[in-house]
């Protein structure tokens, strides 16, 4: 049996000058800013554990991580991932494969994708692919206020 889940994401960037940019678990030093959020707000580590939790209906990132628990404030979302990915597997899930789409102005997402899909199959145990894409000037997203992921997951239900 297969199923598919998806996840969507979306932060505004930080006022903050001293906050890191991190998506998909890798930082984009030469971004201005980071992005606000109550953990690192990597929105792509976001949206990739809303698709896998999706696909095996085990709920959202909110149940399982609340904003409201002083526990992931600052969390890191690798780490966030990699737990909800065990809960997946343990209800007897498999990732089979992720795909992302990540919507932004700057900064160029290509010299780091690479980066971005390794260290993201690395957590996830299966591929897990990144694509970049332009809002072209529409809305907040066209305007650079933030960046916004979608994700959508494929697992297996194991053999037993
Ligand atoms: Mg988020």
């Amino acid at each position: 049996m297969i199923r598919v889940g998806q996840g969507y994401d979306v932060h505004p960037f930080s006022d903050d000058p001293a906050r890191p940019l991190l998506l998909g678990g890798v930082r984009f030093p030469e971004a201005a800013r980071g992005l606000a959020g109550h953990s690192d707000a990597d929105a792509v580590a976001h949206a990739v554990t809303d698709a896998l939790l999706g696909a095996a209906g085990l709920g959202d990132i909110g149940q399982h991580f609340p904003d409201t628990d002083p526990t992931w404030q600052g969390a890191d979302s690798i780490d966030l991932l990699r737990r909800a990915v065990a809960d997946v597997r343990a209800a007897g899930w498999t990732p089979q494969n992720v795909d992302c789409t990540v919507v932004l102005e700057v900064p160029k997402l290509a010299p780091r994708r690479a980066e971005m899909q390794d260290r993201l199959s690395e957590v996830v145990g299966a591929p897990v692919t990144v694509k970049g894409k332009r809002a072209e000037g529409l809305g907040a997203l066209g305007r650079g206020e933030g960046i916004a992921c979608l994700a959508v997951a494929l697992v297996a239900k194991d053999e037993r």
